[in-house]
């Protein structure tokens, strides 16, 4: 089944992050969210009925306890966008490495502002050294991304005019999003 992408908002409208329809349209059914868009053409069916597929939604939290928490290795290549933080080339995700900037070995810890997406080969040139140590430079400095640039990061590619539509509507600037 193909997926389409649902934006969420929280209680005050904001937007916090994006579901699959089908999942939107579970929380329908449930009744834990209020759905305050449907697409105009795409929908759901089932062996009797037909229902509009949900554009956006609005669930019963407040943003700022919808906070990434941890991080994943594969939520910091998505963050990244498989990009290698040193040279650049865009890494198959079987080839993606997470590298600690400041090793383990001295006291980096697994978090977000530490942790970069890495091709094999620069990691190996790494090595157990900080970038300094190493003579390497960073191309882009790791943040601690929002739940919403990993949601835009995940589904990029596979939006519709509708689903870019609401995006502006609802305020959120895709063009800050790396593509
Ligand atoms: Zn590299």
């Amino acid at each position: 089944m193909v997926l389409y992408p649902t934006l969420v908002l929280d209680k005050t409208y904001l937007p916090i992050t994006i579901f699959s329809h089908k999942k939107a349209f579970l929380l329908d059914y449930l009744n834990r969210c209020e759905v305050l868009e449907y697409y105009s053409s795409i929908t759901i069916s089932s062996p009797r009925l037909e229902y509009p597929a949900p554009l956006v939604i609005r669930i019963p939290v407040l943003m700022r306890h919808w906070q990434t928490t941890s991080p994943t290795r594969r939520a910091v290549f998505i963050r990244d966008n498989f990009i290698c933080a040193y040279c650049g080339k865009v890494v198959k995700d079987s080839e993606a490495t997470i590298d600690h900037i400041v090793p383990k070995s001295k006291g980096g810890k697994w978090e977000w502002e530490n942790l970069v997406t890495c091709c094999s080969s620069c990691n190996q040139k790494k090595g157990d050294r900080t970038p300094q140590e190493a003579g390497m430079s960073l191309l882009y400095k790791p943040k601690r991304p929002t739940g919403l640039q990993i949601a835009l990061n995940r589904w990029k590619g596979r939006m519709n005019r509708e689903f870019l539509s609401v995006l502006s509507t609802y305020g959120v600037d895709f063009g800050t999003v790396a593509i």
